[in-house]
């Protein structure tokens, strides 16, 4: 067996027969510890690296386990001929798994021993060395988020400025290495204006290599987790971004830019 089979790392679900977050059918892995604290984020107990309960239905559950990559792959496996009929495969997300670049790069290098199609969802908070030597070589299609363009209000809304992720944006596409798609939510009180939507999309247009970009409408499916979490809600009742103001956000974007946009992943 290879060796990198033996690194582990913290997960906190894994979920089959996705259709998001990647072509085909996938399997995501979410990888457990964020350095963002966004305040809609919709898997709040990704957030903190350790392991904690959560209460779901009334039932206290743990949320976060040791595992190999092995052990991960084991799972992953199991739908090989789903796989292979859609050019599917696995996709990391989290959480932020750069903050496990060395588990990371070892689930992505399996899959690709694998012959899977390999996504990552993440915002790209890590020096880009690691980026590049963790992660590219074993990456398909990096969906990276880019929420805000202004520092300030980044830092305000997710915690940290979004200098580096920003930087690595661009030093992403300009490895060609890998497809990169840039994926915004849409977050009421944000960033849900033409204004600053344009600022983003502009700013992935001139990528280079970049031609798609998806806009995810905020939800409020994850305020029960945060009940369960006994942690504060900081949404409120923000509203949901109705659909016509997602498809005047798309046809603008579409209108200043060359990118093509899509509603949701
Ligand atoms: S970056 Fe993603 S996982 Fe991390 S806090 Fe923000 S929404 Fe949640």
């Amino acid at each position: 067996m290879k060796e990198y089979m033996n690194e582990k790392g913290r997960i906190f679900d894994i979920q089959r027969y996705s259709i998001h977050d990647g072509i085909g059918v996938r399997t995501i892995v979410f990888l457990k510890g964020c350095a963002l604290r966004c305040r809609w984020c919709c898997n709040p107990e990704s957030q903190n690296y350790d392991i904690e309960n959560m209460t779901v239905n009334g039932k206290v559950k743990t949320m976060g386990r040791d595992v190999s990559v092995e052990d991960v792959m084991k799972v992953v496996k199991r739908d090989l001929p789903y796989y292979s009929r859609s050019d599917g495969g696995l996709t990391l997300s989290g959480g932020e798994s750069l903050l496990q670049p060395a588990f990371s790069s070892a689930l992505l290098r399996a899959a690709k021993d694998m012959g899977l199609n390999t996504a990552l969802e993440s915002m790209g908070f890590a020096e880009y060395s690691v980026i590049e030597k963790d992660i590219l070589p074993y990456l398909d299609t990096y969906l990276m988020d880019i929420k805000h363009m202004d520092p300030m209000k980044h830092k305000e809304w997710t915690g940290k400025e979004n200098t580096l992720m920003v930087e690595n944006a661009m030093k992403i596409a300009k490895s060609g290495m890998c497809k990169l798609i840039i994926r915004v939510p849409v977050v009421p009180g944000f960033n849900d204006t033409e204004k600053e939507l344009l600022d983003i999309a502009r700013y992935a247009d001139s990528l280079p290599g970049v031609e798609n970009i998806h806009i995810l409408p905020y939800h409020n499916y994850a305020m029960g987790k945060y009940e369960g979490l006994n942690r504060p809600y900081s949404m409120g009742d923000a509203k949901i971004p109705e659909t016509d103001r997602m498809e005047a956000f798309k046809k603008a974007i579409e209108r200043e830019t060359h990118l093509n946009c899509q509603i949701g992943g």
